[in-house]
């Protein structure tokens, strides 16, 4: 059987992939290994390979490798069992996910890191599949691209977070653009999810302190590729119903139960790690979330020694220069939850109240997890450049009389994982320009340089082939959603009939906080309805989750919809429901132009236009987060970064000037073609973007970052 790198839970896994593959026709047996590893997901021919079981039930199940195994027709395995070429596929993606995980640990510059001690990487939420819904939005991704690429680089890490059952909201929009939410349960035996059992054979259990109770927690481990993910869980029969809610969705806004998450993953992630034998040699906290891992770390009863021990091993990574996405919580609230914690770690209720305040000396101040992941951690850092220096001065108050730029909080610019995000003509097109191993040398300038001798011809047929996909997909989902917000057919079916594999293809879809400024698209609806349905027209694609506490940001989507019966907005401007990993891909794949408007400084980095750059579209965004260090000039367009005293007027300022961008460089550069009916100056700003933003953003620097600069 394949081999794992972290033992704990591996042989969970070997059983659930044997029980699986005895319940299928027995040629399908690889399928059932494969489907337990996620590798297939971001494998060449990985996601085909089991869509060509049954593509029609691989949609149905959310591209659950393990539920279509489960649920397809037995005549569609059986078919597939006498496929000899799909067999052989299977056993070609079997090999190299062995050959895989074969190779040597290899921890870079990272010091005190081995595959026996690996890096515990912390965070609330991890998206590296869309079949596995324990994710919100831009932390998750990004988490699940360090997974990836620290899989791929075979650098030893360990994932630790909850299994949500719930997961994070689903969104449906209606006729009049309002968001309505809902909750999808998943039943995690029916994921690529094993629960791990103890030395006895049965699922281990292990005890968390959480307000006055001892809470029973179990734990599912989840195979990143090499990279084991273990997510800790509290709905069991042993627990209070109030009590196995707690890890049921993700980010939900009753201030008790987020105390009692944080608890779950800080303290409880601490206890699972030593209950499964790994003592890690680095913990990697992602905001402030899971900071208690920092304390618990320590050990019960710990001194000052043990605890200062215990800050040399902790890094943490600020992901947000939004103070309300910092919570605090009154004192008393705090110590409510963790009255049954304290006394166990040996800490004085007052002591760490101070360590979660700014002023440690103001009673009046409320608590916050930042805080104490800045205090125990032996260093931090922001996610862009930008964001380092906003951090510092956000933070300045915890080092009193130390100058801004003395602040210790320093910057990892985030990355993409490539082949996570690649369309498969781009991947082509690179995988054939760049040669063997290319993506471990992705962040090298000068494995794109080859790109300089690619002719117009093929970077253009590339773009034009992501693009009808893309198109292909709108025109499907458009219908879909329409239908279902019950508006008449017509309507419905108006962008899918508009939607054109040769139009200038916009997209704008993250999460829909203000401060992210999708209005400024539609300020002007004069200029707006003139840039979609001139002779040299625009198509839009919008998606996007407002948080469901966010009024402000709902009605930033119900303004999309007031002019919605518009002839040409109904044909050229299509807003997705319930933006998540899988549509994202589409739509990073296809957009010719990724918009990004936020006000500055409140973006830390941003991804998703590095995940639009790699496909060789075009940025245009606002110089913040990563784009204020990834313009140059000619790879893209820039909005000023320059903060406003008066956001009224900025907003002003900057629809303007994104309407001047585009009607007078974007659309003509896109549509000027030379007698070869090629946009050369386009081509030639698209090929620049590769060149510099491929290499700068790609997720191997960023964890080659972490490993030179934080765990070194
Ligand atoms: C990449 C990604 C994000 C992050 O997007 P930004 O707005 O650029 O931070 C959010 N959600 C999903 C589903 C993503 O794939």
């Amino acid at each position: 059987m394949m081999p794992r790198v972290t033992s704990s839970g591996s042989g969970d896994i070997t059983r659930a992939a044997g029980g699986l593959g005895r319940r299928i026709p027995e040629a399908l047996a690889p399928l059932a290994r494969l489907a337990y590893t996620y590798r297939w997901a971001w494998a060449e021919g990985g996601p085909d390979l089991f869509r060509a079981v049954d593509p029609e039930r691989w949609a149905a199940c959310g591209e659950n490798p393990v539920r279509l195994l489960e649920e397809a027709p037995l005549a569609a395995l059986e078919r597939a069992a006498a496929d000899h070429g799909l067999l052989e596929r299977a056993a070609a993606l079997e090999a190299l996910v062995q050959a895989d995980l074969a190779r040597p640990a290899d921890p870079g510059a990272a010091q005190g890191v081995s595959a026996e001690h690996p890096v515990a990487f912390f965070c609330a939420e991890f998206g590296f599949h869309r079949s596995l819904p324990i994710y919100s939005g831009g932390l998750g991704a990004l988490a699940g691209d360090i997974l990836k690429e620290a899989s791929d680089l075979a650098f030893p890490l360990v994932g630790v977070g909850l299994m949500y059952r719930q997961g994070y909201f689903r969104q449906r929009i209606d006729a009049h653009g309002r968001q309505q939410e809902y909750w999808v349960d998943t039943d995690p035996e029916r994921t690529p999810a094993v629960r791990v059992t103890g030395a006895d054979g049965a699922p281990l259990r292990l005890s968390v302190p959480i307000d006055g109770d001892d809470v029973v927690a179990q734990l599912w481990r989840v195979d990143v590729g090499r990279v084991p993910l273990f997510l800790l869980d509290v709905d069991l029969p042993e627990n209070p119903p109030a009590v196995r809610w707690i890890s049921a969705r993700l980010y939900v806004g009753d201030p008790q139960t987020r105390l009692a998450q944080y608890t779950l993953l800080g303290v409880g992630g601490v206890r699972a790690l030593h209950a499964l034998g790994i003592e890690p040699g680095l913990v990697h906290l992602n905001e402030g979330h899971g900071a208690l891992a920092a304390l618990e770390l320590a050990g019960p009863h710990a001194g000052e020694d043990a605890l200062a021990a215990a800050r040399e091993r902790v890094i943490f990574t600020t992901h947000t220069p939004v103070p309300a996405g910092n919570d605090t919580y009154p004192p008393g609230q705090v110590l409510e939850a963790l009255e049954r914690w304290l006394p166990e770690a040996g800490l004085e209720p007052d002591a760490f109240l101070a360590l979660g305040r700014t002023d440690p000396q103001n009673p009046g101040e409320d608590f916050g997890v930042t805080q104490i992941a800045l205090r125990r951690s032996r260093a931090a850092n922001g996610v862009s450049r930008r964001h380092g220096e906003v951090a510092r001065e956000m933070w300045q108050g915890l080092w009193p009389g130390t100058p801004v730029d003395d602040v210790p909080i320093g910057y990892v610019t985030n990355g993409v994982h490539l082949p996570t995000w690649l369309g498969g003509p781009m991947r082509e097109l690179l995988d054939r320009t760049f040669g063997e191993d290319w993506l471990l040398r992705a962040d090298d300038p000068a494995t794109w340089a080859p790109l300089e001798q690619v002719a117009d011809e093929e970077l253009w047929a590339v773009r034009r082939a992501q693009r009808g996909a893309l198109v292909e997909y709108v025109r499907a989902r458009s219908v879909a959603d329409r239908l279902s917000r019950g508006e008449p057919r017509p309507y419905a079916e108006a962008a899918a009939r508009a939607f054109d594999p040769d139009v200038l293809t916009i997209g704008f879809a993250r999460r829909l906080a203000t401060y992210k400024r999708l209005d400024l698209l539609v300020r002007n609806p004069e200029r707006h309805l003139r840039l979609i349905s001139g002779d040299r027209p625009v198509q839009l694609v919008l998606a996007g989750k407002a948080h469901p506490k966010d009024e402000e940001g709902k009605r930033l989507v119900e303004g999309l919809f007031t002019g919605k019966n518009e002839p040409s907005v109904a044909e050229r401007v299509v807003y997705l429901d319930d933006y998540d990993l899988g549509s994202a891909a589409e739509l990073v794949r296809g957009c010719d132009v990724w918009v990004n408007l936020p006000r500055p400084p409140l973006e830390a980095s941003g991804t998703s236009g590095m995940k639009c750059t790699a496909n060789g579209g075009l940025h245009l965004s606002v110089l913040d987060g990563w784009w204020a260090e990834g313009y140059d000039g000619h790879n893209g367009w820039a909005l000023s970064g320059e903060t406003a005293s008066d956001p009224v007027a900025q907003d002003t300022r900057d629809s303007l000037e994104l309407y001047r961008l585009l009607e007078d460089e974007i659309v003509p550069e896109f549509y000027e073609h030379d007698a070869g009916g090629l946009p050369r100056a386009w081509l030639a700003r698209v090929r620049r973007s590769l060149m510099t933003n491929g290499p700068a953003f790609a997720a191997s620097r960023m964890v080659r970052d972490y490993q030179r600069r934080f765990y070194a």
